[in-house]
């Protein structure tokens, strides 16, 4: 699954929100979420991210692996 990381915080661009083929990225209080179970990893939403929020879960760097455990939290509630 990709993931929605730290710059995305306060910024909800989202674009790629217009992007996502599966509807699959959510908007937070203050950022947007990709729900792992619905992301086909199309990779769409990662290069219209004008602030490269957006990683591939596997490639986030380690001081944002937390994000993705707080993208499938939130999702969870929905
Ligand atoms: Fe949607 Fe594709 Fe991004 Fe997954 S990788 S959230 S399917 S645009």
């Amino acid at each position: 699954t990709y993931v929605v990381a730290l710059p995305c915080v306060d910024v909800k661009d989202r674009a790629c929100t217009e992007e996502c083929p599966v509807d699959g990225i959510y908007e937070g209080p203050r950022m947007l979420y990709i729900h792992p179970d619905e992301c086909i990893d199309c990779g769409a939403c990662e290069v219209v991210c004008p602030v490269e929020a957006i990683h591939y879960e596997d490639d986030l760097p380690a001081e944002l692996r937390p994000f993705a455990a707080a993208n499938a939290e939130f999702c969870a509630e929905l």
